[in-house]
């Protein structure tokens, strides 16, 4: 029998969190709306998962104002998808679980480093500025690959736009010759 994905008898918030960020790709996706990626195929070409499954994340973390939709482009209708309020929240979160990660599972050299924007002191391990004292918003974040950065780098464009320093929630502009001419055919 396949899991649900609610936890009907199970009135915690924490379950009801889970019901939003708790599927498969959920926060991966949120991840990387953090990183700048708001496009539908720059999520897709970035994390490698079937094209229904992000469709169908992208509308559930919409639905539950997480992200927002938004049309950038009217003909043909294109949309991004950018972090609400809320969604912006759940930084202490993807920060503090990927701290684990790193710390209980992967190990090893970080992929990516965190830092204060203003004073450039690396993020504590609870997402805080040991210099300046407190915690960090992520619009005073700025990311940057660490010594345990994949090698050979992923080729997809978002990756290649990834490796240079950056602060978070900046839109990623990502080359896409390929589309122009997909344009040119379809028009
Ligand atoms: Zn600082």
């Amino acid at each position: 029998m396949a899991l649900g994905t609610d936890y009907p008898h199970q009135d915690c918030s924490l379950a009801r969190a889970l019901e939003v960020v708790g599927e498969r790709w959920s926060l991966l996706i949120i991840r990387d709306a953090f990183y700048g990626v708001s496009r539908f195929n720059d999520f897709l070409v970035h994390l490698d998962l079937p094209k229904a499954v992000l469709t169908a994340r992208l509308n559930s973390l919409v639905e539950a104002q997480v992200l927002a939709k938004i049309a950038y482009q009217q003909s043909p209708p294109r949309y991004k998808y950018v972090l609400t309020e809320s969604g912006r929240s759940l930084w202490p979160v993807v920060y503090g679980l990927a701290q684990w990660g790193f710390n209980h599972v992967s190990g090893g050299m970080p992929k990516m480093l965190f830092s204060h924007t203003p004073c450039g002191s690396r993020l504590d391990a609870f997402g805080g500025c040991p210099a300046c004292g407190g915690p960090v918003p992520p619009e005073a974040v700025t990311m940057q690959q660490g010594p345990g950065a994949d090698e050979p780098m992923r080729q997809d464009p978002v990756s290649q736009a990834l490796v240079q320093a950056r602060p978070l929630l900046t839109p990623l502009a990502v080359d896409r010759p390929s589309r122009r001419s997909d344009s040119r055919r379809a028009g």
